[in-house]
């Protein structure tokens, strides 16, 4: 959509391709005090209280890093010590979960489904009834490493019957699928400036229930992740606790603007659906099959079968289509070979378009007459 001459397109799950204006509002430099600095910071903050729909409910608190310092960040300051958590798995992503809180020293349990298939609910429920210990779900809501979009609202509603709280890895969710605290009873949710809000990396935040985040001092088992912190802090004087990303903040708050434009997540949800739609008819066409039923897909990262022909070879496949200007992305699956490519940032059809006659040629080179599995 807004080319530069030599940087590739990127179809992968972050970092993304971002919009020229987005990459033009890093153009200065600004001091963490400067009031201007300040209260883009302010606006920032409110804008994705907003697109959750959590404004009179939650805060949103923003930490310097990759959205993995947000989710181990959130998960430090909200569960306390003593607290158990329960994991819903079935990718890298829930996977990441269970390891930070075996860094952080925090009891939990796993709930684990291959990387194709959707947790059951059933079992959710009969693991909250089997353990009162439990005090905390943690559910990834689209898993990444396969594309599946897991039943968020569904987890949420089971989650509060019984009387627990929820937190939602929604990294490569948030701004594009539906999303409205009001509807989805959370404690607190991940993501970033990256992914579909269309930002450069660099900055994660989470958005925290206040009258919970209240009571989180002194949970947090690392002072840079305390989210506690960094939100009084911030509270006082609206400024970060240590050197804030700056340009990363300024191009967020211009990669919102053009969010609103879009529509919001509805209008982001109806481009990168259409990606998606041109993408998978395109591959099917080419022989090639998803991991996921449609049914499972979201529109953020499709995976593919590798293909069964014996001339197919992935690494000289990417790196012919990386010279034609694309770039695509290894999969990271146990139950199947298999490669990513992605349907989010800042691409349209045209894209999508060019990066399926780019496949078709580089098929033809490698004389692989099909992806079928
Ligand atoms: C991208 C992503 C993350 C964060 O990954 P980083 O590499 O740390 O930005 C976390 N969860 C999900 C579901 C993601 O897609």
């Amino acid at each position: 959509m807004t080319p530069t001459a030599k940087d590739p397109w990127l179809l992968t799950p972050g970092p993304l391709t971002t919009s020229k204006a987005t990459k033009e509002a890093m153009l200065r430099d600004w001091g963490s005090r400067d009031a201007q600095f300040i209260e883009t910071n302010a606006r920032v903050l409110r804008r994705l209280l907003d697109i959750a729909g959590a404004a009179d409910t939650h805060v949103c608190v923003p930490l310097q890093g990759s959205g993995t310092f947000a989710v181990e960040a959130a998960l430090g300051t909200l569960i306390p010590r003593d607290g158990k958590a329960l994991v819903l798995i079935n990718g890298a992503y829930g996977q990441r979960m269970a390891r930070i809180l075996d860094y952080a020293g925090r009891d939990h349990k796993v709930l684990e489904t291959p990387e194709d298939t959707l947790p059951g609910l059933g079992d959710l429920e009969a693991a909250l009834k089997a353990d009162a210990a439990i005090t905390y779900v943690l559910a990834v809501y689209c898993e990444t490493t396969s594309g599946i979009l897991n039943p968020i609202e569904d987890i949420a509603r089971i989650t509060a019957e019984n009387q627990r709280r929820l937190i939602i890895d929604a990294m490569s969710a948030f701004g594009a699928l539906p999303f409205d605290a009001a509807a989805l009873p959370f404690d607190g949710m991940m993501a970033s400036s990256n992914k579909c809000l269309e930002g450069v990396p660099g900055m994660g935040f989470a958005i925290l229930r206040r009258a919970v985040l209240e009571q989180c001092q002194g949970n947090a088992h690392a002072l840079s992740l305390d989210l506690y912190d960094q939100w009084t802090a911030m509270e006082k004087n609206g400024q970060w606790r240590f050197t804030p990303p700056t340009h990363v903040i300024n191009a967020f708050d211009r990669a919102l603007d053009q969010f609103d434009a879009e529509g919001g997540a509805a209008g982001r949800h109806a481009r990168y659906a259409a990606n998606c739609k041109i993408l998978v008819d395109g591959m099917r066409g080419l022989g090639f099959e998803t991991l996921l039923a449609d049914e499972l897909q979201a529109p953020i990262i499709v995976t593919f079968k590798m293909p069964a022909d014996g001339k197919f070879d992935f690494q000289a496949f990417y790196d012919a289509l990386g010279s034609r200007g694309y770039v695509i992305y290894p999969g990271k699956l146990t139950v199947a070979p298999s490669f990513r490519i992605g349907c989010i940032g800042q691409l349209g059809a045209s894209e999508m378009k060019g990066a399926l006659k780019a496949i078709t040629e580089v098929m033809k080179e490698m004389d692989v007459e099909s992806g079928a599995p």
